[in-house]
């Protein structure tokens, strides 16, 4: 792989057969989320060589289809596999720009020594995203609060049952045409899991790595079951602290005004939109406490009439009101969302700064195309 002054080079290998312009325009008019993908995928391998030497070698964007692996790949077996994800905005002027990718390249990268994978370059990373981005360009949605979602991943593709770190790993990103997450934003239910846990101490709770989901999907089941679509998980050796929801951060709103988010402690996902947040909400001159929070205490808020908000916040939603927390036990029921809510007040901006309609005063955004 070869890197210039403008980046690395990607060679480019373009789809045969695209979808026509007929199938695109009716996925851009219901995209939903995750369903549809453009026609193109970026990719780079890594491999080790007989004297132990690893690298990344043959950038390319090729054509969007299924991988030739084989059955005895690692990633099949083990999970060696990590993941990121980032969404594309397509501003007023047709441009097209992406928020904080150094952030994600720098946790993907984090997530690598965790799952012993080789960790790439961060310039590769978004150079890999400016190059998929810039062929599948006219896959960029253009309605309000649409935008098109970027899934980098990372795999140990190498064909070996024994249990040590892959020579061989494939790097690819994909995108999807992502609409209006939940539509009309309401307050959600969700439900306390006190069966499962979706990280423990020394874990991988903080490396964003498709273990994690598999791991969290029997609870998903249980607050389906419930009537929920997501689900909350504590820490059961800390007091019952609150950690996070399968793919989302969560935040506490005190009527005092104070913001509270559990303190990142190793099981908890590094969201840049919880750091964004918090940044946020420190500019507006909230009080932000990144602490240890217990389910009691959170209990004891609604009891005492001292809890206002509470929102999860993940790169796919944004940002999400939760209006009540089923439990076994009874419901933690928070009170109704306020006309001034500063959650849906924080989320607006966030989306403004994202789609270019507000001003990005810390520097957050990236050309892409
Ligand atoms: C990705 C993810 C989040 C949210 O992170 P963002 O960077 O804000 O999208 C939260 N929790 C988990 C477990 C995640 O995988």
């Amino acid at each position: 792989m070869t890197q210039n002054a403008l980046g690395v080079e990607f060679e480019l290998r373009l789809s045969e057969n695209p979808k026509s312009e007929q199938e695109r325009t009716a996925v851009l008019a219901n995209p939903g989320f995750g369903n549809h993908f453009t026609d193109h995928t970026a990719v780079v391998d890594y491999t080790v060589d007989s004297e132990g030497k690893g690298g990344w070698h043959d950038a390319r964007i090729e054509p969007y289809g299924p991988i030739a692996m084989d059955p005895a790949a690692a990633v099949l077996h083990y999970g060696q596999e990590i993941f990121e994800g980032l969404k594309a905005y397509r501003h007023a002027d047709g441009t097209v720009w992406t928020f904080r990718p150094e952030a994600n390249a720098a946790r993907f990268n984090r997530s690598a020594r965790r799952l012993a994978l080789p960790e790439l370059p961060p310039e590769v990373f978004i150079e890999s995203l400016r190059r998929l981005v810039a062929v599948d360009k006219a896959w960029v949605p253009t309605n309000e609060g649409e935008s098109l979602y970027l899934r980098p991943f990372m795999i140990a593709t190498e064909a070996f049952l024994g249990v040590r770190p892959a020579h061989e790993v494939s790097y690819r990103v994909i995108a999807s045409p992502a609409g209006n997450y939940f539509g009309d934003i309401k307050p959600v239910s969700i439900w306390l899991s006190e069966k499962y846990a979706r990280a423990g101490h020394g874990g991988t709770g903080e490396a964003k790595c498709g273990g994690n989901y598999a791991a969290s999907l029997a609870a998903q089941l249980e607050a389906e079951e419930h009537g929920c679509k997501q689900v909350l998980f504590l820490d059961p050796t800390d007091d019952y602290a609150v950690e996070e929801l399968g793919g989302m951060n969560i935040f506490f709103l005190f009527t005092d005004g104070t913001l509270v988010t559990p303190a990142l402690n190793g099981n908890i996902l590094h969201g840049v939109t919880r750091d964004s947040i918090l940044q946020l909400a420190t500019d507006r001159g909230l009080t932000v406490q990144e602490r240890r929070i217990t389910i009691a205490e959170w209990r004891q808020a609604v009891a005492d009439g001292t809890l206002a908000e509470v929102f999860a916040c993940g790169t796919a939603a944004v940002i999400n009101p939760i209006g009540e927390l089923k439990t076994a036990e009874g419901s933690l029921v928070t009170p109704e969302l306020p006309e001034d809510s500063v959650a849906m007040s924080i989320r607006e901006q966030l989306l403004g700064i994202q789609t270019g309609k507000v001003e990005d005063l810390h520097g957050w955004l990236t050309q892409l195309a």
